[in-house]
């Protein structure tokens, strides 16, 4: 085989390799805001949950100061009592005491209610914290991990970029100037194996002759493609079914 093949199926493995730790690099960071955004919804969880606790004890403040305004009023009903002169008007502040009495009964069995509703919110709110806690603690850890991985794949992709270099700096301008041309045009591997006597790239048959001469050696370039087409241990001549 030309020296130069084997120099480009050498380049062709370093970018293969920094392809992939591109790809796993490119991936970090939105498993890093993945993690935050999950931080972020434990956060408001807990917020709600407070939310919710706090809005109890403000209904429970309202209602005993609605209870206590209540109390005052009959207080007062009480004594006007005293104070009429007829059955009719004497009647009425009855009426007016009994329904203050029953608004007041209605308070104290929504404050009652208030009070487990506020012994369930406390729980609710316990148990969210917890659950925070633990989620954020273990997002936190991953995105330490994450920004571990990504300066690691960092430094591994600058040496590896170095070395490709090395490699690239051997190989005949023209050569690789081929090589970048097939490799931006999205044609990936630029040095393919003779698959069933065709190109690996495009799969475009092989003339048998050339075939025997890339089995022998001789450098083909593949007149669809453009690939590189060489003889590799998955080689193989056009079965006898397909001729
Ligand atoms: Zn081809």
């Amino acid at each position: 085989m030309e020296e130069y093949l084997q120099q480009l199926i050498d380049l062709q493995d370093a970018d293969r390799k920094l392809d992939r730790l591109r790809s796993d690099l490119e991936r970090i960071p939105g498993e890093i805001e993945a993690q935050q955004r999950e931080i972020e919804r434990r956060e408001a969880e807990h917020r709600a949950a407070e939310q919710n606790l706090r809005e109890i004890v403000e209904e429970q403040e309202e209602c005993e100061r609605r209870k206590e305004e209540l109390i005052a009023k009959l207080a007062e009903y009480k004594n006007q009592l005293l104070t009429l002169k007829t059955n009719e008007e004497y009647r009425a502040m009855l009426d007016q005491i009994a329904y203050s009495e029953s608004k007041i009964d209605e308070m104290d069995s929504r404050i009652l209610e208030l009070m487990y509703s506020q012994e369930e919110a406390e729980a609710e709110l316990e148990e969210s914290r917890k659950t925070m806690e633990r989620a954020v603690k273990r997002s936190r850890k991953r995105i330490e991990l994450l920004r571990e991985e990504l300066r690691e794949l960092q430094e591994d992709v600058r040496c590896r970029t170095e070395e490709r270099n090395g490699l690239a700096e051997l190989i005949k301008p023209r050569y690789l100037r081929k090589y970048d041309q097939l490799r931006t045009a999205g044609k990936g591997q630029v040095v393919v194996g003779l698959l069933h006597g065709a190109c690996g790239g495009c799969r475009t048959n092989v003339p048998p002759q050339s075939a025997v001469e890339i089995k022998g050696g001789t450098v083909f370039t593949c007149p669809i493609c453009g690939r590189f087409v060489v003889w590799t241990e998955d080689s193989s001549f056009a079965s006898e079914e397909k001729q």
